[in-house]
């Protein structure tokens, strides 16, 4: 596999062209951004945990069922994924109140909701990535009512699939970032990344937080809270 030249650059990852034109490569940066970019730094090391830690994760989901873009591991921070055409939505699901769900219901952070909850926003960077319903989302085309319910249903296996893996390593779920794609065939599949940039993260029993929001939140320990995570994934615990 060639890698050719690059096709877009992210905040947080590089996307490079290969020789085969269904594949690309994702290349994971250090990088993070914060509150609409506005907050800016690097996180060292995150980049491979990032790559390392999604690709398990992608691979996981695949034995469950669930589609996704992976391909093979390159390096540290390299990886070889199908490339789709973008749904431009982020998925958010939720499990427990935190972030801009506290924030804009004015509630606390840590309500643990009877069912799981999903939201969609707009991904476009001149908007601020607007919340958006799923009617609106057909309305502007941004996707199919059969796309909308298959990401739903792939998006809830998702949930119920890693919710119950990080409970093993003692790690509660509470909300999550997720990106689905098309295939040239119109397959729908699970794209971008999962990891602690797209995920929060609580210990179980202390209520730590291992994910981006001791970045965001100034609270210290960042590279501690990614190497945490990371090494509970590999080492089970
Ligand atoms: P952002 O664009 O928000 O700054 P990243 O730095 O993570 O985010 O950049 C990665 C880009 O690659 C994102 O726009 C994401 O939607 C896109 N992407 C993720 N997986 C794939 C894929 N399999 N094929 C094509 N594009 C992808
Ligand atoms: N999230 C993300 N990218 C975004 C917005 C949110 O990965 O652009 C993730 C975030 O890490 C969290 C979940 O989605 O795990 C819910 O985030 P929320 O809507 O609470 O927004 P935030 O508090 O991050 O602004």
């Amino acid at each position: 596999m060639e890698k050719r030249e690059q096709l877009y650059e992210g905040k947080a990852k590089k996307v490079f062209a290969t020789d085969d034109p269904a594949l690309v490569i994702v290349s994971y940066k250090d990088d993070a951004t914060a509150f609409d970019g506005l907050k800016k730094g690097t996180i060292a090391g995150k980049g491979a945990v990032n790559n390392r830690m999604s690709n398990m994760l992608m691979q996981l989901l695949e034995q469950e069922g669930v589609p996704t873009h992976f391909v093979e591991e390159l390096s540290e921070r390299e990886t070889l994924v199908k490339k789709v055409n973008i749904v431009p939505l982020e998925v958010i699901v939720r499990n427990v109140s935190a972030g801009s769900f506290s924030k804009r219901y004015g509630v606390e952070e840590g309500i643990v909701f009877d069912e799981p909850t999903i939201e969609f926003s707009y991904k476009n960077d001149d908007l601020h990535d607007p919340l958006i319903n799923a009617y609106h989302a057909v309305a502007l085309r941004l996707a199919t009512k059969e796309e909308i319910a298959r990401i739903k249903e792939y998006a809830f296996k998702v949930n119920g699939v890693l919710k119950e893996y990080f409970l093993r390593l003692g790690v509660r779920l509470i909300d999550f970032k997720l990106e689905f794609g098309r295939l040239p065939d119109g397959t729908v599949v699970l794209a971008d990344e999962i990891s602690p940039d797209t995920c929060r993260f609580w210990d179980a029993e202390t209520g730590e937080k291992l994910d981006k929001d001791r970045f965001r939140r100034d609270l210290g320990g960042v590279e501690d809270a990614y190497r945490e995570i990371f090494k509970r994934i590999t080492e089970g615990k």
